[in-house]
């Protein structure tokens, strides 16, 4: 059995899908459980419904919707060749679903509206797939991870209650290959004991593959991408970068954790755990090599590991009375970030101040601040850049930071991390 997850990129056209079938089908005798996210950029789009939804500007989004629908109802009747096949009532299913949320006045979290709102990326995608693989001989059993994936009600970042997920795989998704070699399932969603959708963190369906690998004790999982494999940067915001052809899986946990966006971070636990390797891989050309993630990778083949978060704050945290920022002050500040769900990515201490650098999330840091307010005095800087790289050398490390401030900086034999003001 392998896992294989197709993303947003590699379901962007009905070209691009038609190569998905070809990929899959030069698989022929194999096992496969595929996971698929939305296509092209629907969650962007789903996220703008969920917005407009919960500011009560109920038009604007029902006419987001519509445009969604449109897209996905033209690709399907093209791959289709028509709109005469069950699968368009399915379609129109979710579409109903998603007004009827829609006419709703909004009383619970807007965390919990996103994610009935915005899962439906995945569930159109599926079908869609699904169906259009059925008709060009792929035979296939669709799924409704919801079924199966559960999770607590921690909305937009829900956690998956593993035992009892793991009895669902083994008792729902395994029987499905007696019928079908091939079973496809949404990533990036699953559902509460009540019933409630939820999602588990933008881009998560590299993560939700390496669930279902880790439970079907599968023999790989595949990511295949529009790129080459993994790079040693992003080739949108660097030039020269050099394919990585195998790494270990703790170097990415280490790439992803410092803001890499090749992989969800949470995908490498589930895979490390039973050692199962991850191979990502081009579905524009499956002859080029692609990467291959595994326990054991020679370090010393790897280039400069080059990652760069974008549209970060400084936030500098001063006790109002000139007491030392120590180990309790320190405990109250890392609460507060804890309970509002703000991600540090790089700090460091002084004696009367703290200072760190988070995403700019313009909601949350209003809220933060509020809070900190109380017990600190707070100044903050935005429009920053976090560069971080690893096995870095002098010579790269100017060219990187060059005609920009750097306003923190840590240092380790092995990685750098500064934040750069243009
Ligand atoms: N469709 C979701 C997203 O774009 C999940 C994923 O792509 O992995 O975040
Ligand atoms: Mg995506």
């Amino acid at each position: 059995m392998k896992v294989f997850k197709f993303g947003g990129a590699s379901l962007e056209s009905v070209d691009r899908i038609r190569q998905v079938a070809q990929i899959v089908q030069s698989f022929p005798d194999e096992k496969l459980l595929i996971v698929i996210s939305a296509m092209g950029k629907t969650t962007n789009e789903l996220e703008k419904i969920a917005q407009n939804y919960f500011l009560r500007k109920r038009e604007i989004a029902a006419r987001l919707l519509y445009n969604v629908e449109q897209q996905h109802l033209s690709i399907a009747e093209i791959l289709l060749g028509g709109r005469d096949h069950p699968l368009f009532t399915q379609l129109q299913q979710f579409f109903t679903e998603a007004e009827w949320t829609l006419g709703e006045k909004p009383m619970r979290t807007y965390d919990y509206y996103y994610d009935q709102l915005v899962g439906l990326g995945e569930l159109l995608s599926t079908a869609i797939v699904s169906a259009y693989f059925n008709t060009a001989g792929l035979k296939n059993t669709w799924l409704d991870v919801r079924d199966v994936f559960r999770t607590d009600d921690n909305f937009r970042d829900a956690n998956i209650d593993w035992a009892y997920t793991q009895k669902q795989v083994t008792e729902k998704v395994v029987p499905l290959f007696n019928n079908t070699n091939i079973v496809i399932a949404q990533g990036f969603i699953g559902s509460t004991d009540q019933n409630e959708s939820v999602t588990l963190g933008r881009e998560g369906s590299d993560y939700s593959a390496a669930v279902f690998a880790n439970m079907l004790d599968a023999e790989s999982q595949t990511i295949w991408k529009d790129v080459e494999g993994l790079k040693n940067a992003d080739p949108k915001l660097f030039p020269n970068t050099v394919n990585i052809p195998e790494i270990s899986y703790g170097e990415v946990i280490e790439m992803a954790y410092y803001g890499a966006q090749v992989i969800h971070p949470k995908t490498i636990k589930p895979l490390q755990n039973k050692q199962i390797p991850l191979l990502v891989k081009c579905f524009l050309d499956k002859n080029l090599p692609g990467t291959i993630i595994q326990e054991e990778a020679d370090a010393k083949q790897l280039p400069p590991i080059i990652v760069l978060k974008k549209n970060q704050v400084l936030l500098k945290i001063t006790s109002k009375d000139y007491s030392f920022i120590t180990e309790d002050k320190i405990s109250d500040i890392y609460e507060i970030f804890h309970k509002l769900k703000v991600k540090i990515n790089l700090m460091q201490n002084g004696a009367i101040s703290f200072s760190c650098c988070i995403d700019n999330n313009p909601e949350k840091i209003e809220l933060l601040i509020k809070t900190l307010h109380e017990q600190f005095k707070i100044a903050y800087n935005e429009g920053l850049e976090l560069l971080t790289v690893r096995y870095y050398h002098d010579g790269l490390l100017e060219e990187l930071s060059n005609g920009h401030n750097i306003l923190l900086e840590q240092r380790s034999p092995i990685t750098i991390q500064r934040l750069l003001q243009k």
